[in-house]
């Protein structure tokens, strides 16, 4: 069955230049990227996406890091479509502790511990369905992924303010 998932990645893996190394073991997959953007995080958007880490005991050091605090103030986000798509990135991207990942994922080859405890494991990656479609909502809007992911409706949004090229 066709899926999507979302894949970020992280600021550790814009900081240290890995996007084309991610890209391409992401590429082994044989999924089609359908969507992909740079984008600024926000503290709204971070605590949006880490809404089920709210508990940790490092979540205050994990929105900061997904916000860029400590390396670029950046994440690149992407949808892979295709059969199988969530484990088969999961699968590449390696387990979330980079000490116990695969040495040759994504996670084991790059990822590392800060001494403050947080996994600085260089990719997101959606878990299962319903994550993914949450997440593709939260960082994407429908007119920026290239296949119809989720159904949508055409809603007036005359009235808000937005920012435009002059
Ligand atoms: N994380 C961490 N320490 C932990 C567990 C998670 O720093 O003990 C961070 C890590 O960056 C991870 C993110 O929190 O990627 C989200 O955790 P989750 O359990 O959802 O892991 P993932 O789905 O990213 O593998
Ligand atoms: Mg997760």
């Amino acid at each position: 069955m066709k899926e999507q998932t979302l894949i970020l990645i992280k600021p550790d893996g814009l900081k240290k230049s890995l996007t084309g190394n991610v890209l391409t073991r992401l590429s082994e997959t044989k999924l089609d990227i359908v969507a992909a953007k740079i984008v600024k995080v926000s503290r709204k958007l971070a605590e949006t996406h880490y809404r089920h880490m709210k508990k940790k005991p490092f979540y205050e050091e994990l929105i900061r890091y997904i916000m860029g605090e400590y390396h670029k103030r950046k994440v690149m986000a992407m949808v892979y479509w295709g059969d199988g798509a969530i484990s088969k990135v999961r699968e590449i991207c390696g387990s979330t502790d980079p000490e116990e990942a695969d040495a040759v994922s994504i996670r084991g080859a790059y990822g590392r511990i800060t001494t403050k405890g947080v996994y600085e494991n260089v990719i997101h990656a959606s878990t299962n369905r319903e994550e993914a479609e949450r997440e593709i909502k939260l960082w994407f809007e429908p007119d920026e992924i290239i296949v119809d992911a989720y159904p949508t409706k055409i809603a007036e949004t005359a009235r808000h303010k937005k920012r435009v090229w002059i």
